[in-house]
């Protein structure tokens, strides 16, 4: 895949080198063409009871901004509902709100969010254009640590909903969690990059292509991995041309 000037200067933002290196990334990886579907995830009885499933936008919103369903309403400062364009193609899933996200009511605000801004804009994309992002769980969990699966289970009726809503084209998930708890598996996330997955929010509806790739507070963390990130990327890209 050839770059512009454009995202070649977006790509040094990112701190990533030429891009023969990420090639090589990818082909370490095993190659980028290789086709895992994922499970269809479960329809929770939880959500059709309580209607979740059938609410719009805001009502999602306001349901969400009171929950109580989960001990973590108790520490959060505010729920973290999700932000973009609610008619967009992509949607980018992360895990749960940290401390900044939780302060502003907006996920990926901070440093993480400014790289995953500037990795948007290597591929042409920005936050609210064409791309909404949300998280998995909508409440802080307490010093950042792992989210409970009773936490999960409670909490992804929202996401099927915003899923169902959203119609993406194209899902990146963002962290080894995202990822797992998504694809409902417990592979690394080593072992789930550089395929195309597929995810539906119900059996009855199609499959929706899923890239894998690190959350942004880790590459902040491990920048040596941004080449990686970056191509899988690139294969979300190609991914969602190939729909076209
Ligand atoms: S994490 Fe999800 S289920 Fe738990 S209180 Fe927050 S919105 Fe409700």
């Amino acid at each position: 895949m050839s770059i512009s000037a454009e995202q070649r200067a977006r790509l040094q933002a990112m701190g990533i080198g030429p891009v023969w290196v990420l090639r090589h990334a990818q082909a370490e990886e095993g190659g980028a063409d290789e086709i895992a579907a994922a499970p269809a995830a479960e329809k929770t009885s939880a959500a059709a009871a309580s209607g979740i499933d059938q609410m719009d936008w805001d009502t999602l919103e306001q349901t969400v901004s009171s929950c109580t369903a989960c001990g973590l309403c108790k520490t959060r400062t505010q729920t973290v509902f999700g932000v973009g364009d609610q008619h967009a193609d992509w949607l980018l899933i992360g895990e749960a709100p940290g401390a900044e996200e939780d302060a502003r009511g907006e996920p990926f605000v901070g440093q993480a969010g400014r790289l995953l801004d500037n990795m948007l804009k290597a591929v042409g994309l920005a936050r609210g254009q064409n791309v909404y992002i949300a998280n998995v769980l909508k409440c802080r969990p307490p010093n950042n640590r792992n989210p409970e699966p009773s936490e999960v289970a409670q909490c992804a009726p929202y996401l099927q909903r915003q899923v169902a809503l959203l119609q993406p084209k194209l899902i990146v998930v963002m962290g080894r969690f995202a990822a797992q708890t998504l694809l409902n598996s417990d592979a690394s996330i080593a072992n789930l990059r550089g395929k195309v997955h597929h995810y539906r929010a119900h059996p009855e509806d199609s499959a929706i292509p899923v890239i894998v790739t690190y959350h942004p507070a880790y590459l902040l963390r491990t920048p040596t991995d941004k080449a990686k990130s970056w191509a899988d990327l690139c294969l979300a890209q190609s991914t969602f041309q190939q729909q076209h």
